[in-house]
Formats: C-alpha cells, sequence, structure tokens
C-alpha cells in the first residue's frame, strides 16, 4: 500500500489560479542568454540516455547556459517514489516529470530529461505541455542487443530471469520516436559525438547562441 496520497478528482479545488510571475519568463532568457527547453531523451534501458544527456549537460554548462538534469533512477527515489512499472504508473511518472520540466522551462533552463519513456502518447503529452521549440526529443537509438551486452546495470539479466516483469524491450514495447528533434545512434558514435550532435541542433535552432 503506497504511504502517498492519491488526490481524487473531487478532492481537486477549482479556486486555485495560477499567480503572475513578477520576473517574466522572458526577462529570464534574456538573462540567461538562450532559450528554455527540455530535452527529452528517449530510449531504452542502457542505451545511454544519462551517459550522453550528462555529456550534453558538462557542454552547456562549460559555455555558460543554465541547466539541469533530470534523471529517471533518481526521480524514482524521490517525487515518484510511490510509482511502480505498472503502464498506469509509467504514464503518471511520465506526466509528472513532464510538468516538472515546464517548471524548469519556465524558468529559462536547459533541462535534459532521461527517462526510457517508451509510449509515444505521453511523449506526445508532454510535448503538448510544451511551446514551439520548448520541447527537443532525442532519440537515443541503440539496438538492444547492444544494450543487453552493456547491460550497465544488470536488469536485463534480472529481466531475462524472470525477477523483472514489464521490462521494456523483453515484456514491455517501446515505441520508436517518428520523427524526433534528434536521432543519435550510439553503437555508431562515442558519446562526445552523440552530444554534440544535440548541441549542433541546438544551435541549429537558435536555442543556444551560435559561439
Ligand atoms: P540509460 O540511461 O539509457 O539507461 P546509461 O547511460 O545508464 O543508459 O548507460 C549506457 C551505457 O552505455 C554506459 O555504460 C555507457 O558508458 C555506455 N556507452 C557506450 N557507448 C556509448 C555511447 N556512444 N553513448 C552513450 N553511452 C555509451
Amino acid at each position: 500500500m503506497s504511504p502517498y496520497k492519491t488526490v481524487e478528482s473531487e478532492d481537486k479545488s477549482t479556486d486555485v489560479v495560477w499567480h503572475q510571475a513578477s520576473v517574466s519568463h522572458q526577462a529570464r532568457v534574456a538573462a540567461n542568454g538562450h532559450q528554455g527547453a527540455v530535452l527529452w531523451f528517449t530510449g531504452l534501458s542502457g542505451s545511454g540516455k544519462s551517459t550522453v544527456a550528462n555529456a550534453v549537460d558538462r557542454m552547456l554548462h562549460d559555455i555558460g547556459a543554465k541547466t539541469y538534469v533530470l534523471d529517471g533512477d533518481n526521480v524514482r527515489h524521490g517525487l515518484n517514489g510511490d510509482l511502480g512499472f505498472s503502464d498506469s504508473d509509467r504514464i503518471e511518472n511520465i506526466r509528472r516529470i513532464g510538468e516538472v520540466s515546464k517548471l524548469f522551462v519556465d524558468a529559462g533552463l536547459l533541462v535534459s530529461t532521461a527517462f526510457i519513456s517508451p509510449f509515444a502518447a505521453d511523449r506526445t503529452m508532454v510535448r503538448a505541455l510544451l511551446g514551439d521549440k520548448q520541447f527537443i526529443e532525442v532519440f537515443v537509438d541503440t539496438p538492444l542487443e547492444v544494450c543487453e551486452q552493456r547491460d550497465p546495470k544488470g536488469l536485463y539479466k534480472k529481466a531475462r530471469a524472470g525477477e523483472i516483469k514489464h521490462f521494456t524491450g523483453i515484456d514491455s514495447a517501446y515505441d520508436v520516436p517518428v520523427s524526433p528533434e534528434v536521432h543519435v545512434k550510439t553503437a555508431n558514435q562515442d558519446v562526445q559525438q552523440c552530444a554534440l550532435q544535440v548541441i549542433e541542433y541546438l544551435r541549429a535552432e537558435g536555442i543556444i547562441p551560435q559561439s
């Protein structure tokens, strides 16, 4: 039984109004010298989402950008500690991450998220929360065999042994992104090359300055 209170729809207040901030989003963007956006890394477990997201974050930080990384495992320790891996919990997991990302973007940050986010519908839901050019889907495309060989957390071994159920790529589906903004192939390129591909996209779209 979860120790957390679930807010049923009838409990929700209808009297909550959005408070207008005294410092506008535009003022934050101007102060930061770059746009706010979420870099939504999606891919199989072990595909390299965290690794590439952190490499991108380092590159952005080094040029003075305001950044943060929301990592799947870390978020599940806290904010989403009450959620499991059923389909409904995975959807709620992504919805909360989407809402948190939106706040980061409103704060003018470049926030990288590293979640498997296997369902296209959920990624579309988060995209719809954000404005134009604020949701950048980065498909970390790594063949299942390569992910399984890497198995950085030993999870594939456990899933194959039946110790983990609903494991994406094994007995749970992964919807391949149809038109991601950035498509990195980690089996052919090293981490730095993958990260640079993301940085080049941000430059080309004017999300960060040219140099
Ligand atoms: P995920 O966050 O997708 O579960 P991780 O980033 O935790 O994946 O693990 C990916 C593993 O693959 C790491 O051990 C990383 O060093 C390795 N790896 C090898 N080549 C690459 C690459 N080109 N890009 C990203 N990760 C790579």
